[in-house]
């Protein structure tokens, strides 16, 4: 009889168990999910040395040129038209890899350009993000993403960007072999977050990282001022 009259009391205490660590699992989930890290506003880092700031103009465009010209696609491409007419087969016909938005970079809308390099470049790019992501854990930072603005350009496109952008030679691009792509100074995400930040504390982060590949032989890096752009060469 009492058995009876305490079950639904049991079943009760029982429910509201089950109900507790429910909510304490949901809890644990929901903070597995939120960023781990401060913001890039909430760390600061100091500003570039005058040694570090002459590492960024030690390579000037011949360099790039050089190296591109040696080791990139054999000559420039005309126009975009090729692309287009058959944009599965373009990667293929130059041994081109196509590379997209991940987690550690993110590509807009290319105007002037196409998101095209070759296989070193990519792996470069890769790299690049791990070792960026690695010193913004050390900072005690969340995770960023940098912007690539501009990478493989075809003659057409570099007479187009040449009325706008004094820094945009007309034959002597070394964006156009497949090597060399540009990374916005200014311009981040949040990983998992669309809305940009614009931020040069971010920057000086990625330039160490860039300067220390540079030293290692792997890249050619050149800071462009008019720009805000980051040039990059890979080696
Ligand atoms: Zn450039």
């Amino acid at each position: 009889m009492t058995k009876r009259k305490l079950k639904p009391k049991v079943r009760k205490a029982l429910l509201l168990a089950v109900l507790a660590a429910a909510i304490i699992l949901l809890l644990f989930f929901v903070k597995s999910l939120s960023p781990k890290g401060k913001t890039e506003a909430q760390i600061p880092v100091p500003i570039l040395t005058k040694d570090e700031s002459r590492a960024l103009r030690r390579y000037n465009n011949n360099y790039h040129l050089e190296v591109a010209r040696s080791k990139g696609l054999e000559k420039p491409l005309l126009s975009k038209d090729e692309y287009k007419t058959n944009a599965k087969e373009f990667g293929n016909r130059y041994q081109l890899d196509k590379i997209t938005d991940n987690k550690y970079y993110e590509i807009p809308h290319l105007t002037n350009s196409l998101p095209y390099l070759q296989e070193p470049a990519v792996e470069f790019l890769e790299l690049l993000g791990e070792e960026f992501c690695e010193q913004l854990e050390e900072l005690g930072m969340r995770k960023y993403r940098f912007s690539v603005t501009s990478i493989l350009r075809t003659l057409a496109d570099q007479k187009s960007l040449r009325r706008s952008n004094v820094n945009a030679t007309p034959n002597k691009s070394s964006h156009y072999y497949g090597r060399t792509f540009d990374i916005s100074q200014t311009r981040f995400f949040e990983r998992g977050n669309s809305k940009p930040v614009y931020t040069y504390r971010l920057r000086n982060v990625l330039l160490r990282v860039l300067i220390k590949m540079q030293d290692e032989g792997k890249c050619y890096v050149l800071l462009e001022g008019q720009t805000k752009c980051i040039h990059v060469t890979v080696r």
